[in-house]
């Protein structure tokens, strides 16, 4: 393809992802094919020779569009945001453009000094503390997801536990790490992989908001120490999956510190609400944090993949994944001069993701990404009171951000119907979960383009679709 036709065609793909925003609302939320339906439709075998671009576009209505579930669309209120935006897309699509590799500040400048200025940039915007910044001792670096920053915080604490050690000799020592029952599976998984083992994961209990309990804390890890095993990692939570709970974090910190145990917290979805100044003491206790991430990809407008980790103490993040083949020596980095970002994580080749942030956030500014946050929480406040105001329906738990946890007043069985009955319907898309092991119906509001007419008009079908299964 040369760039006149790259210019054609792209330009029918633009047109292509506007038109898709501009019907987004006809379509199902939910997908509604069956398994294989989809890979029934494509042929068996890639082609022999070369299609046309028309003949994608054609195959994307017909063929793929019916698999598609519209994490877009603003009727879509189901399991948490993972939403997108305009600039965020046309910045991605310019990283495709460029195709660098930003392993290292030498193989491509711009891509990790934008980063840096961004990751810098963030942190200023949500008033963390000092450390966490590149010009102090700590700084922030773009992974794909908050499963991968959760691993990565858990290697440095590994290392930095065994002085450094595990990465040349290998584990024998029996560490342990602590998180709270609420905490998301992410990190467990991370605990698996780092070879910590399931079985030195201890899942603390948490009290009626769904927080880790710390006496709870304090004593398995005292309990642990009396037993001989060495404590080294501590998860707190801003935000868990099932129903938004905040760790008491600077409890948390000070038994971390106290024990000298990594302190890791994960703000996966709600880390973006602390752009706004009044929802900033949900993360009180970060300055005591060794780790800390959130994801844009979730309420920042910013496409998958987009995770944000800092570290206060950048030095035991290069100690554990610094590693120099002969043959992407060079000077900029024996000078010690600039940050090689492969340095800060697992894998080696890094796309220039901070482009989509830097789009994000110089399209809508400070104060445009504070009014959608609040037009979000205050539209979730608002469907609470509706719950609350209903004969049928109950909160479950209090409303802390965006997320709504309510359920109809019959039991079990009769909630789950409901959900799945106006799934079905693909007017809307909402999920569940399970509290004090009860079903709960979550409302999660947080799409880029859900308004106030798409909340009023997901309440009214839950209440008529109830009235007909009662
Ligand atoms: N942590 C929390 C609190 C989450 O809610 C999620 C996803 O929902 C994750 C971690 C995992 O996020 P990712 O898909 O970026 O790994």
């Amino acid at each position: 393809m040369s760039p006149e036709q790259f210019r054609k065609e792209g330009k029918k793909i633009i047109d292509w992802i506007a038109d898709y925003y501009e019907q987004i609302e006809d379509y199902p939320v939910l997908s509604q094919v069956k398994p294989g339906d989809i890979l029934n439709s494509l042929p068996d075998a890639a082609p022999q020779q070369g299609e046309s671009i028309d003949d994608m576009i054609k195959d994307l209505d017909e063929k793929i569009m019916p698999g598609i579930t519209h994490w877009q669309s603003p009727n879509f209120f189901a399991y948490f945001n993972a939403n997108t935006s305009f600039p965020s897309i046309l910045g991605d699509l310019v990283s495709s453009g460029l195709g660098v590799q930003g392993m290292l500040w030498a193989t491509s400048p711009a891509a990790t000094e934008v980063e840096t200025r961004v990751l810098d940039w963030l942190a200023d915007m949500m008033d963390m503390p000092e450390q966490f910044r590149s010009t102090s001792s700590g700084g922030g670096v773009i992974q794909d997801t908050a499963s991968t920053a959760a691993l990565t915080a858990i290697i440095a604490a590994r290392e930095r536990v065994t002085g450094f050690k595990t990465n040349e000799d290998g584990l024998d020592k029996k560490l342990v790490a602590y998180v709270s029952s609420q905490t998301h599976s992410s990190v467990e998984k991370g605990i698996k992989i780092a070879g910590i083992g399931r079985a030195n994961l201890r899942l603390i209990d948490v009290d009626e908001n769904c927080s880790m309990r710390t006496d709870l804390l304090e004593q398995q890890i005292k309990e642990d120490r009396a037993n001989g095993l060495i404590p080294f990692f501590v998860c707190g939570t801003i935000g868990t999956t099932s129903s938004t709970a905040i760790d008491p974090l600077p409890e948390i910190g000070r038994i971390s510190k106290q024990e000298k145990c990594w302190f890791h917290i994960d703000a996966a979805s709600l880390g973006t609400a602390m752009l706004c100044p009044e929802f900033r003491h949900l993360a009180d206790g970060v300055e005591l944090a060794d780790s800390y991430s959130f994801n844009p990809h979730k309420w920042m407008f910013t496409n998958f993949d987009c995770n944000v980790f800092w570290v206060a103490n950048r030095s035991e993040l290069i100690n554990t994944f610094s590693i120099l083949p002969e043959y992407l020596r060079n000077k900029a980095t024996e000078s010690g001069e600039v940050f090689d970002y492969r340095d800060w994580h697992i894998q080696l080749g890094r796309r220039f993701r901070a482009l989509k942030l830097w789009f994000v956030i110089r399209h809508y500014g400070v104060e445009g990404l504070q009014h959608l946050i609040h037009e979000h929480v205050r539209l979730a406040k608002a469907f609470e009171n509706r719950v609350n105001d209903s004969e049928d329906f109950e909160v479950v738990v209090p409303t802390t951000m965006n997320l709504v946890c309510f359920r109809h007043k019959s039991d079990d069985a009769f909630n789950l119907k409901l959900m799945n009955t106006i799934n079905e319907a693909g007017k809307i898309f909402f999920t569940h979960t399970k509290i004090n092991g009860q079903v709960v119906l979550r409302m999660n509001i947080g799409q880029t383009h859900s308004e106030e007419k798409h909340v009023n008009n997901a309440w009214k079908i839950i209440q008529e679709t109830a009235k007909t299964l009662e």
